[in-house]
Order: structure tokens, then C-alpha cells, then sequence
């Protein structure tokens, strides 16, 4: 696919996730397979007319057309310096083909793919062998209004031959017990799997406010049942008020 629907290119600091604090570009699709309950990317679903570029955020934003050519856009991301480089969305793996067209001309770019975790059948090998860090979602029925655990099992078991896997599970302070067990039982799964894998348990973020209650005593007892390294961090880039 030589050509995409973007919303924003733009460079910040990583708000999520073991990275959390690291200067980033974005480079952030429109589209999204999913309409969980707290989506905060209200154009997720909508197609943009143009997408907005914006350097730092005291630059004024450039517009360009959509949709970009693969050219196009490795023309404007060759104006962000930063060495971390993240796909995002909505969903970037629905736009998989148009990233995997653009990856010979990302050479020295250490790229993250953040994405839902249900779209298994877009993972090809030339994504597996270029993307340095996986961010993967696993949907919690009561938080996203999404079902989606099984495909989030699915996608998991194609990386099996990652480099880097994040599993992050956003939940809030109504999360049943039950269900951060078997996010943490998926992770658990995945984790025989694949060893280069942490798990991040990310409370619902407002400004100002995270929303994690009595769960954060829960997953306190939980997590030392696993092996692997569990973190519970709050999304920080809205605490810090950015992009
Ligand atoms: S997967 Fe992400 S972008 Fe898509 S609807 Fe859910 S929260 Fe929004």
C-alpha cells in the first residue's frame, strides 16, 4: 500500500508504558477497528482531510493533504531527529501494508508499534524482524465495552518471535478482580512463549485524576504469583499535560 490516512505526525514524550518519559515521534493513523468505551481519540473512527505535523510543540502545524504517499510521509518524518519512533492510532496495524512500505527508509530509527492486539493476520515477517518494541493491548470487557480477549490471545501467540513485547491493560477502580486475573494469566501464557516480554497495568488516566480505587491493592497481592515484571503506571503525558 503506497498510500495512508495520518492524523498527526508530532514529537513528545512516551506517556505509557515502560518508556514512559522518552522523547518520541508519533506517527499516528486514523482508523480503528475498536469503539471501546474509553477511547480519548474522538477522529478514530472518522477519516481526516489532512493530518497536522507539528515538530515540538510550540511549532505551528503544517497540514498536509490525505491520503500521504509513503514518500511523502518519509519526507516529513526525515524533519524529526528523535531516534525512537512509534506507529499509533487508532489502529496502525489496520494501515499495516503502508508501514511495512516504509520501513527501508526508517534505517537507525528504533520503532515501537502500539496497537489493540486483535489484528493478527496483518503481522507479517517483515514487521516481526524490523519492529523493535510491540505494545499490545489487552482489552478488559468491563473498562473497553470490547470483547476482544480471545483475539488479544491470538495476536499474542504470533510474537512469539519478538524482540520486545509490552502488554498493557488499562483498567479502572470498577474492574472485577476476575479480569485483571486473566489479563495477567494471557500475560502469564505469553510469557513460556516469549521471555522479552513486561506487563503494564495502566489505570484509566484523566487529567488530573486516575481512577484506580481499591484495584490497586488487588493487583498489589496479584502480581507476585508471576515471573514476569509488572508495572502499574497512570498515563503520563496527560498528568504532564502534552500531546
Ligand atoms: S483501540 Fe484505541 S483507538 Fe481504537 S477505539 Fe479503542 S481506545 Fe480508541
Amino acid at each position: 500500500m503506497e498510500n495512508a490516512n495520518i492524523a498527526e505526525i508530532f514529537s513528545s514524550i512516551q506517556g505509557e508504558g515502560p518508556e514512559a518519559g522518552i522523547p518520541y515521534t508519533f506517527l499516528r493513523f486514523t482508523g480503528c477497528n475498536l469503539q471501546c468505551r474509553y477511547c480519548d481519540t474522538e477522529w478514530a473512527n472518522e477519516p481526516l482531510e489532512s493530518a497536522r505535523v507539528l515538530k515540538c510543540s510550540t511549532d505551528i502545524a503544517e497540514h498536509h493533504f490525505n491520503p500521504i504517499s509513503a514518500e511523502d510521509c518519509l519526507g516529513i518524518l526525515s524533519g524529526f531527529k528523535y531516534r525512537n519512533l512509534c506507529f499509533t492510532g487508532g489502529e496502525p496495524m489496520l494501515q499495516s501494508e503502508f508501514i511495512e512500505t516504509i520501513l527501508g527508509g526508517l534505517k537507525g530509527k528504533r520503532l515501537m508499534m502500539e496497537t489493540n492486539g486483535t489484528l493478527r493476520d496483518n503481522i507479517t515477517p517483515a514487521l516481526l524482524e524490523r519492529i523493535d518494541v510491540w505494545s499490545v493491548d489487552i482489552k478488559l470487557p468491563s473498562v473497553s465495552g470490547e470483547n476482544v480477549m480471545d483475539d488479544n490471545r491470538y495476536f499474542l501467540q504470533r510474537l512469539e518471535n519478538a524482540k520486545q513485547v509490552v502488554i498493557k491493560t488499562v483498567f479502572s477502580d470498577e474492574t472485577p478482580e476476575s479480569e485483571l486475573k486473566a489479563a495477567l494469566s494471557m500475560a502469564d501464557e505469553f510469557y513460556k512463549l516469549n521471555p522479552r516480554m513486561s506487563f503494564v497495568f495502566q489505570p484509566v488516566t484523566e487529567e488530573n485524576r486516575v481512577l484506580a480505587g481499591d484495584n490497586l491493592e488487588v493487583i498489589c497481592k496479584l502480581i507476585d504469583k508471576y515471573a514476569f515484571e509488572i508495572r502499574v503506571l497512570p498515563q503520563v503525558h496527560k498528568i504532564l499535560k502534552l500531546l
